[in-house]
């Protein structure tokens, strides 16, 4: 099913995730979701904040969905490194219009378990590296505009106060 994306502003956006605790029916439900929700936007990685849910829960695919073997689904992820420095321009599905570019670490290794409540280890470098710092600074109730320098960052968020006072965001 698909779920609303909330935007900028909007509280739960703002604030930390969940460890998720429960591998149930629900839980296979609300990746289900987001997995669809994202491919739908279309979008290359949604975590769960984005549509309300509390829950320390994303999902990646840097493809859209052309390779099954490239979505990854991250249930309580963290980072066991991080390395180097990338300078790429960044958007977001709950920030619609808007790209920065943003500094992030070129190289991370991530520690999440899987649907399964498997654990794994994954490496990855460049944009999926990229990703992985986008999707779990969502867990921390962190957007790319936070990473952004004062200037930048007020600009944009006088952009998004105007639109909202007009009703368009
Ligand atoms: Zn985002």
């Amino acid at each position: 099913m698909l779920r609303p994306i909330v935007r900028f502003g909007q509280p739960g956006l703002h604030q930390p995730a969940e460890t998720v605790i429960r591998f149930d029916a629900e839980l296979d439900r609300l990746i289900d979701d987001m997995i669809e929700t994202m491919y739908a936007a279309p979008g290359i990685g949604l975590a769960a904040p984005q549509i309300g849910v509390p829950l320390r829960v994303c999902v990646i695919d840097l493809n859209g969905g052309k390779n099954p073997a490239d979505l990854l689904v991250m249930i309580n992820p963290e980072f066991l490194q991080r390395e180097g420095m990338q300078l790429e321009d960044e958007g977001c599905l709950s920030v619609p219009g808007f790209t920065a570019t943003v500094p992030r670490p070129s190289k991370a290794v991530v520690r999440a378990m899987d649907r399964t409540g498997q654990t794994r280890v994954i490496e990855a470098s460049g944009l999926l590296a990229r990703a992985f710092q986008h999707e779990i600074d969502h867990l921390e109730g962190r957007l790319f505009l936070d990473r952004l320098r004062g200037l930048k960052r007020d600009l944009i968020q006088r952009r998004i106060k105007k639109l909202q006072r007009a009703g368009k965001w």
